[in-house]
């Protein structure tokens, strides 16, 4: 069977189309049909090897919707024509003590989507099983990809730390991340601020179950105040002033790929018991609790959508930060 991808040739090209074979499902993988795919910063990051583990012919794309097409030996055929979302995490080992103890996120023999593999910028992806994630009654599949990556990544921060429904969450950017962190903070029951360069982003901050919105640059105004502070932007911060709008045990967790070193000072930690914590998207269990709280909350990714053929024109926007709030490409 040919299948075909959206690829990139060499760091930074544009996504040319291209045919190639569909490898025959391993034992405990399963072959999706594309239907829908979210456009999400690492997908950038890796087309222009940002992190130096990119590999040529590259094909992103990590937000996946698709149907169950085609099963591994040791798959249920019973599970064909499922909806399923797959996202930065396409297989791990299932038998380490970070797989068997829950957190198959930490395994160290992890696979990426788009790592070694090709993403679900194509006609058709392959993924374990266990990564590939049933779209429960009720989800709307045309906009539920961006969940599998951007969406598990904030709700992380909730689920895997428990974190009370009493807290004072901070969200730091509202963009593909922040919109969802926004959505997760509030059904969670959390008192949820927002924090942004941008005030004309006010009003839809708000919709998304904002309590509260400021200036990033008014930050010293919130000293002590957060429990939780989710930051989701991937450049340098103030961060002694970061630092000082959390409350005593309070905590800064880090989402956005900041590449610089993030400089703070002994006594921000230790005089008031504060920490920085940091978290690669979550568990399959996390990731079947968060489709489940989406539905019962109806928690929605904001996306614009394109047809898969316009990928470039979706990458370029997505360059100019040019997007409300993630770009989901459509298969014809
Ligand atoms: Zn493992
Ligand atoms: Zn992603």
């Amino acid at each position: 069977m040919t299948i075909t991808v959206w690829q990139a040739t060499e760091a930074g090209g544009r996504l040319e189309p291209s045919t190639r074979p569909l490898l025959e499902p391993a034992q405990d993988e399963l072959v999706l049909e594309v239907l829908h795919c979210g456009l999400c910063h690492s997908d950038l990051s890796m087309l222009d090897n940002d992190w130096g583990m990119s590999a040529y012919p590259l094909v992103p794309g990590h937000e996946v919707v698709g149907r169950v097409v085609q099963v591994g030996a040791g798959v249920d055929p019973g599970v064909i024509g499922e909806l399923r979302g797959l996202g930065w995490i396409s297989g791990s080992c299932s038998h380490c003590g970070q797989c068997l103890g829950g957190t198959g996120n930490l395994c160290s023999s992890l696979e990426a989507t788009i790592v070694g593999r090709q993403g679900g910028f194509a006609s058709h992806v392959t993924a374990r099983q266990d990564w590939a994630i049933p779209l429960p009654q009720g989800m709307d599949p045309a906009v539920a990809g961006p969940l599998f990556c951007g969406g598990i990544t904030v709700f992380a921060p909730l689920i895997d730390e428990a974190v009370s429904p009493t807290a004072r969450v901070a969200v730091i950017g509202i963009g593909g991340l922040g919109h969802l962190a926004l959505q997760f903070a509030r059904a969670w029951g959390c008192e949820v601020t927002a924090l942004t360069t941008n005030l004309t982003k006010a009003e839809e901050a708000r919709g998304f179950g904002a309590h509260h919105v400021h200036a990033l640059g008014s930050l010293s105004d919130l000293a002590g105040r957060f429990d939780l502070v989710i930051n989701t932007v991937n450049h340098a911060l103030p961060w002694a002033e970061v630092m000082g709008s959390l409350a005593p045990r309070g905590r800064l967790h880090q989402i956005g790929a900041v590449l610089e070193p993030i400089q703070v000072g002994a006594f921000d930690l230790i005089a008031a018991r504060r920490s920085i914590t940091g978290s690669p998207t979550s568990s399959p269990a996390s990731l079947l609790k968060m489709v489940d709280f989406c539905v019962r909350h109806q928690i929605q990714p904001a996306v614009e959508h394109l047809p898969m053929d316009q990928v470039n024109e979706a990458i370029a926007r997505l360059r100019r930060g040019d997007v409300r709030y993630r770009f989901v490409l459509d298969q014809a």
